[in-house]
């Protein structure tokens, strides 16, 4: 039903100078669904996300989180609304402990759950919790990875904005946070919009998705449709 759709995104267009990225995008995300939006290198995915969260103003369109237009707004503002972007290219802060990394995640935040929501993020990498009095920038890729994920839901956010996680990971890795990435999902009812150049992963693990090419949304549909479509097959999955 309607009430079920948590963003709403409707002819969104953003622009570098004159540059246009986003060349009217449209995407509906549901309440716990993991959508994924899959392209190349440059397709305009980062763009997408830094719009919704508001690093990056649109010159048009709009952006319905739970009916209210959120475009444009001020970055904190949305965190403390209740989506968090966790962008790409481990982008901890690296002279701060995994430990201080995580309350700067809780930065919107002023209730005493703090404590407990940090444990929470151990529960999910325990790695993290062995490194906390680490300094982040010492911590491996994947390492670095979790403490995105985990500082992100230090924010206690409804709509997680992933920035391919898979990103520089080996296989192995990659496997290990897309599990947690579904757990999150399963377990905290977190709905997701995953961006990924990594079509496999992001498809198996998602339940919409849509493929994204020179700034222009060109298909969607259920991930295991995408999953069977000769175009996406031949073009994204190296399927011939
Ligand atoms: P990536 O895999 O690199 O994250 P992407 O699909 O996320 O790719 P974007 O980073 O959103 O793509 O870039 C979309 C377009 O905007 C590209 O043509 C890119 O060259 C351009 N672009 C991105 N950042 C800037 C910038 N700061 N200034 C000017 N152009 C930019």
């Amino acid at each position: 039903s309607k009430d079920d759709v948590v963003l709403r995104i409707s002819n969104l267009e953003s622009f570098y100078g004159p540059i246009m990225a986003i060349r009217g995008a449209s995407l509906i995300i549901r309440r716990g669904q993991i959508v994924t939006v899959l392209g190349a290198n440059g397709a305009g995915k980062t763009t997408l996300l830094k719009t919704i969260s508001g690093v990056m103003d649109p010159e048009k369109g709009e952006i319905l989180y739970h009916d209210k237009d959120i475009a444009g707004s001020e970055p904190d503002r949305i965190v403390r609304q209740g989506i968090v972007h966790v962008p790409e290219g481990r982008e901890v802060f690296p002279l701060l402990t995994v430990e201080e990394n995580l309350r700067m995640g809780a930065f919107t935040r002023s209730d005493g759950g703090i404590g407990d929501d940090i444990e929470m993020v151990f529960g999910y990498f325990p790695i993290l919790r062995e490194r906390r009095r680490q300094s982040a920038g010492t911590l491996s890729g994947g390492q670095q990875q979790m403490l995105a994920i985990g500082r992100g839901l230090m924010a206690r956010p409804e709509v997680m904005l992933l920035d391919e996680p898979s990103l520089g990971l080996s296989p192995l890795l990659v496997k290990e946070i897309f599990a947690i990435i579904r757990r999150l999902n399963v377990e905290r009812g977190v709905t997701m919009l995953l961006v990924e150049q990594n079509a496999k992963v992001a498809l198996d693990v998602a339940h919409y998705g849509y493929v994204m090419e020179l700034g222009r949304l060109v298909m969607d549909g259920p991930a295991a449709d995408l999953a069977q479509s000769k175009d996406v097959q031949e073009f994204y999955l190296g399927v011939r």
